[in-house]
């Protein structure tokens, strides 16, 4: 975002507002994080500020600051229609594209209030007036501690807010570790914990409240990992009747497409997790180095999100989704190999 429209969001947020703030549907860490976060900063200047997640969200995210006061639409529809229909300035965040909103995509297509996007997903829609857009970010939590940079505000930022910009971007790096972690992310963190982010409880409170559900189908999902060596790819699946046998919920899942990456030589790691009551597998891609799962993702199943972590989806069923995705690989061999 330039200058002058920084001046020209100031000015907007110069006086109190009503000011909505949405994340994508199936929140994670950052989209969490970076919501809350933002929602504290603006309720120090007077703001009336009610952050609206699609749907639910993972347990091991609901000890964060201000968590009992987010409005699930699913649950609250109508007074969160109301509350949008109401709101002069609508906040974005960690999405590139209002269907990523899920249901609540044709109300906020509706509405005429400001949308002032803060994201570092690819190919950005340009539905907002304010648009900070950069794809080179760790995470949406950094760049909401960078917006307050911008904004002159960075002594405002209580322990509350720094834990909860912490959170996100500890979650999107894979607590620090993916090739978006810059020098500049850190300078940010260390000065997150100087305000106040206790690290070291935070990183207990997201990893190390594991429910048996969620190791048990770790276990499951490790014994059905398959290893496609000629396509340095590994890939592996979870059916609904696993997760039912299992007592799965949400957010159980989180990361499991990882461990494909940490076997030697694998570059391109997947999870297909089947979802009867929508109709879908859904996909999560990962790849280390320039193999582009994002474009993989958008190209082949409906999905997109970042060169190195992206979603998708199908509505075939499991064995044929996972064919349709082994018989792309041979497309894709080049790309693969040239690590
Ligand atoms: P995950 O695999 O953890 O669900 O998502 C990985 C990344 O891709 C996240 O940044 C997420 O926002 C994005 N992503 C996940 N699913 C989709 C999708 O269906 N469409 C798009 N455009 N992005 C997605
Ligand atoms: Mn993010």
């Amino acid at each position: 975002m330039d200058s002058m429209k920084i001046e020209a969001l100031k000015e907007l947020l110069g006086t109190p507002k009503k000011i909505i703030i949405v994340v994508h549907k199936n929140p994670d860490g950052d989209a969490i994080g970076s919501g809350l976060g933002l929602k504290h900063f603006l309720t120090q200047y007077g703001h009336t500020v009610e952050m609206i997640v699609p749907n639910e969200y993972p347990k091991f995210l609901k000890w964060l600051p201000g968590t009992k006061q987010v409005l699930n639409f699913e649950w609250e529809t109508s007074k969160s229609k109301y509350l949008i229909k109401e709101a002069e300035v609508i906040f974005t965040l960690d999405f590139n594209h209002l269907s990523r909103t899920g249901n609540m995509e044709s109300v906020l297509e509706n509405v005429d209030s400001d949308f002032v996007m803060i994201d570092h997903h690819q190919s950005p829609s340009d539905y907002a007036s304010f648009m900070y857009s950069d794809v080179n970010m760790s995470s949406t939590c950094e760049m909401v501690y960078h917006f307050i940079d911008k904004l002159n505000g960075l002594d405002k930022i209580t322990p509350e807010i720094a834990a909860c910009l912490y959170t996100g971007i500890m979650t999107d790096t894979g607590s620090f570790k993916f090739a978006s972690t810059s020098k500049t992310t850190h300078i940010v963190v260390a000065d997150l914990i100087d305000k106040g982010a206790q690290n070291h409880e935070i990183h207990q409170n997201v990893f190390d409240n594991n429910s048996p559900s969620r190791l048990h189908l770790l276990g499951v999902a490790l014994k059905n990992l398959v290893i496609l060596e000629e396509y340095n790819t590994a890939f592996t699946y979870l059916t609904q009747s696993e997760l039912d046998q299992y007592g799965y919920s949400k957010g159980d899942t989180e990361g499991f497409v990882n461990y494909g990456l940490t076997l030697e030589k694998i570059v391109f790691a997947v999870i297909f997790i089947e979802n009867t009551e929508e109709g879908i597998i859904k996909i999560s891609f990962r790849s280390v180095g320039d193999f582009s799962v994002n474009e993989f993702a958008r190209d082949n199943f409906n999905g997109g999100g970042h060169n190195n972590a992206a979603g998708g989806r199908s509505e075939k069923g499991m064995q044929e989704t996972i064919d349709t995705f082994v018989n792309l690989l041979p497309h894709y061999k080049d790309l693969l190999l040239s690590k």
